[in-house]
C-alpha cells in the first residue's frame, strides 16, 4: 500500500510518501477499505500545525474518505467485501450499556477511541483500516468524490441544522456561508424546505451562495449583519464563525430563535450578552459531526440530486501542496480530493 505519512508537525516539515508497504489485515470488527477518495479538510492543516493536542506521530492524516470494503474482520457482521462506505470522523462503542450508542446518538458516544487522522491512521493512503462502527454506506449512485466529503460539510450542517428545527417555512440564517459548511448548510436547508439567508464578509462569494439556492445574501465585512437582517428575524442560525460573528448571530433571531454553534475560528472567548438571550428567550446548542443515522437521513435527502459544491481531483502525492493551497486566501475554491 501507499500512503503519505506526517512525522512532524508544522507544515515546514514536509509530508513523506511511503510506498511499498504491506497491506494490513483487519482483525475483530474492523474492515480495510480501498480508498477511492479522501477530502483535503481545513481540520487536517490545523492538525498539522499543533491545534490538536492528543495527536499522535507519526500519522496518516485524512478523515473524509470513501472506498470499498475489499476484507473484514471475522467479528465484523454489517459490512461485507464489496460494499461501498464512507468514513464517520470516529468508531462508536455500540455496547448496549451506552446511552449514546443505544438511542443511536453515536457521535456522543464517550467511549470513542479511533479517531481518524488524531488517534488512528487515516486515509491520506491507497487502503484504510476502519472499524466498522466508524463507517456507514454508500449507495450506488453517489461518486466517491462526493462521498468523501459529505460527514464532514453536509453531515455536520445536517445535524446542526436539525438540532435547530430546520424545515419547511423556516428561515435559517447560515454565518460564515462562503465556507465548507456553511456552503453546505444553504444546500441542506433549502432542501429541507428552509429560506436561507447567507452571510458572507466578502462579496465575491455573493454569486456562489445565490447558485446553491441562498434566498438573500447579506455581505458583512463588519460583521454587523444584525441590522440587515429582516426586523422580523431569523427562526434558526448556523454559526460556523464563532466568537466574531455570534452576538450578531443572536441578535439577529427571532423570539424564541435558535443559534447553533458549529465553528470557532479564533482562540478568543465569546463574551455572551446574557440578557439578551434571557430577554429574547433564546436558544443558543452546540453541534459536531453527525451521526450514521444523521448520515442516512442525509442521503435520503439528496436522493438522486447530487450536491452542488464544487470539488478538484488531485493526485495522493499532491497532498502537501494542498494543504499550502489552504493556507493560501482565495487559492481554493471548493473542495480538494486526493485519489491514490
Ligand atoms: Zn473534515
Ligand atoms: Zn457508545
Amino acid at each position: 500500500m501507499r500512503r503519505v505519512r506526517m512525522h512532524s508537525l508544522g507544515l515546514e516539515h514536509p509530508l513523506t510518501i511511503e510506498d511499498d508497504l504491506p497491506t494490513p489485515t483487519p482483525t475483530g470488527a474492523e474492515l480495510l477499505l480501498e480508498v477511492d477518495a479522501v477530502g483535503v479538510c481545513h481540520r487536517d492543516v490545523i492538525d498539522r500545525t499543533g491545534g490538536a493536542p492528543f495527536i499522535r506521530l507519526p500519522i496518516t492524516l485524512g478523515h473524509e474518505v470513501a472506498g470499498r470494503v475489499i476484507a473484514a474482520g471475522p467479528d465484523a457482521h454489517r459490512f461485507r467485501p464489496g460494499d461501498r462506505v464512507a468514513t464517520l470522523h470516529r468508531d462508536a462503542c455500540q455496547q448496549p450499556d451506552c446511552t449514546a450508542c443505544t438511542l443511536g446518538e453515536t457521535s456522543l458516544c464517550e467511549r470513542a477511541m479511533h479517531v481518524f487522522g488524531i488517534l488512528a491512521d487515516g486515509g491520506y493512503a491507497s487502503h484504510l483500516l476502519a472499524p466498522e462502527s466508524a463507517v456507514y454506506p454508500i449507495p450506488a449512485g453517489v461518486p466517491a468524490d462526493e462521498a468523501a466529503v459529505l460527514h464532514c460539510t453536509f453531515g455536520t450542517a445536517y445535524r446542526g441544522l436539525r438540532a435547530a428545527g430546520c424545515g419547511p417555512g423556516k428561515t435559517a440564517l447560515i454565518v460564515g456561508a462562503g465556507g465548507g459548511v456553511g456552503s453546505a448548510a444553504i444546500e441542506v436547508a433549502t432542501r429541507l424546505g428552509a429560506r436561507a439567508v447567507a452571510v458572507v464578509r466578502d462579496a465575491r462569494h455573493r454569486e456562489h451562495c445565490l447558485a446553491l439556492g441562498a434566498d438573500r445574501v447579506v455581505v458583512a465585512p463588519d460583521n454587523a449583519f444584525h441590522k440587515h437582517v429582516d426586523a422580523v428575524g431569523a427562526d434558526l442560525a448556523l454559526d460556523c464563525v464563532g466568537q466574531p460573528t455570534m452576538d450578531a448571530t443572536l441578535r439577529s433571531l427571532r423570539l424564541g430563535g435558535t443559534a447553533v454553534a458549529i465553528g470557532n475560528l479564533v482562540r478568543e472567548r465569546l463574551a455572551l450578552n446574557l440578557g439578551l438571550v434571557i430577554v429574547k428567550a433564546l436558544r443558543l446548542l452546540g453541534s459536531s459531526g453527525a451521526s450514521a443515522r444523521d448520515m442516512g437521513e442525509l442521503l435520503a435527502l439528496r436522493g438522486a440530486r447530487p450536491f452542488l459544491s464544487p470539488r478538484k481531483l488531485l493526485p495522493l502525492t499532491d497532498a502537501d501542496a494542498a494543504h499550502h493551497a489552504l493556507r493560501t486566501p482565495g487559492a481554493v475554491q471548493g473542495r480538494l480530493i486526493l485519489r491514490a
